[in-house]
């Protein structure tokens, strides 16, 4: 099978040959259709991951169809759709597995990163990391949802924003662009905040109620303008645009930094004790939590925005993600 690996901490993304996985016991091997192209394949990429090894192939919003199935699987069938994501595999065992918190699992493995993913034609996974894909989803618009989405979806739904409170969402790239579509789909005033006026019109039609261009307004100031934020899911990879949403949180308002920037965020402890506001700590979701994600996204007819590229595309794809150049998703079509 043809796969877009990285041979070293910083390699570029090359097209190798390799042998076709078979499934291990309880696991199950996927003829990958389509696959996101994420920031956070930049641990794979650059290797700031702790005990990645090499070579390993990138991608973990993996959609595609079972092709076959490793002994001990019951309940997944060769020919279902599914789509893995960023948490690959628990252990079942340790303390946080123990406590059903899965996501938090101390053996936890993260597909793309600790085992091979979706830059590929085939990938393995235990049955515990597949989501199932509904039929009213087509396979390249489930990809993005199986990480941008799951963590956009699942943290709206963590955090304590009700219908008719203000949700914001800073950003309107992979993330960003569901996150608004998730919100307004939930009943929340859902506020849109980018730099510039080029995603205006955009984040309107993704159903946003206002918009806000963080260049020409403080987007604390706008937000608390409109009532203050109960919830602000903060997609951009960037401290500086972490640090300044913070005081556009309401009364109790959490922000949930989505986004992972490589420096820390400056946060002044005052910020915080006016309001209660607080930062919430939150990481993607189980497979049940993406498969929840797929069947709201659905059951509302939500979906991404997305750009195709061929496997063989994988290095160009993300260059252009990494460059924010990307309308929507860049996901890989093997
Ligand atoms: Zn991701």
């Amino acid at each position: 099978m043809r796969v877009a690996e990285v041979d070293r901490p910083g390699a570029p993304i090359e097209i190798s040959d390799r042998p076709v996985p078979e499934p291990a016991d309880g696991q199950v091997r996927v003829a990958v259709e389509a696959c996101g192209v994420c920031h956070s394949d930049v641990f794979a990429k650059e290797g700031n991951w702790p005990g990645i090894e090499y070579p390993r192939v990138p991608g973990h919003e993996v959609a595609g169809r079972i092709d076959a199935v490793g002994a001990d699987v019951s309940g997944w069938a060769v020919g279902d759709r599914v789509g893995v994501g960023w948490h690959g595999e628990h252990c079942f065992e340790c303390e946080p597995c123990r406590r059903g918190e899965f996501i938090d699992c101390e053996h936890e493995a993260v597909t793309g990163i600790d085992t091979d993913g979706g830059y590929a034609e085939y990938l393995t996974a235990p049955t515990h990391a597949l989501a199932r894909i509904p039929d009213e989803l087509d396979t390249v618009e489930a990809a993005p949802l199986l990480c941008a989405g799951v963590s956009t979806f699942n943290a709206l739904r963590k955090s304590d924003a009700r219908p008719g409170d203000i949700a914001a969402v800073q950003g309107l790239g992979g993330l960003g662009h569901l996150g608004v579509q998730f919100a307004a789909a939930a009943g929340l005033e859902t506020v849109a905040i980018s730099r510039g006026t080029e995603k205006r019109d955009l984040a309107f039609d993704l159903g946003a109620d206002h918009y806000v261009d963080a260049t020409a307004t403080d987007p604390a100031d706008a937000l608390q303008e409109v009532g203050g934020a109960a919830v602000i899911l903060s997609t951009a990879p960037s401290s500086e645009a972490i640090e300044s949403v913070l005081g556009g949180l309401g009364i109790d308002g959490q922000l949930y930094p989505l986004g992972v920037p490589d420096e820390p965020i400056g946060v002044e402890i005052p910020t915080l004790i006016t309001n209660q506001r607080s930062i919430h700590g939150h990481s993607s979701g189980t497979a049940r939590d993406s498969q929840d994600t797929l069947e709201f996204a659905a059951h509302q007819s939500i979906t991404p925005t997305v750009e195709t590229f061929s496997l063989e595309d994988a290095a160009t794809a993300y260059d252009r993600m990494m460059d924010g150049d990307v309308t929507g998703r860049a996901v890989l079509v093997p």
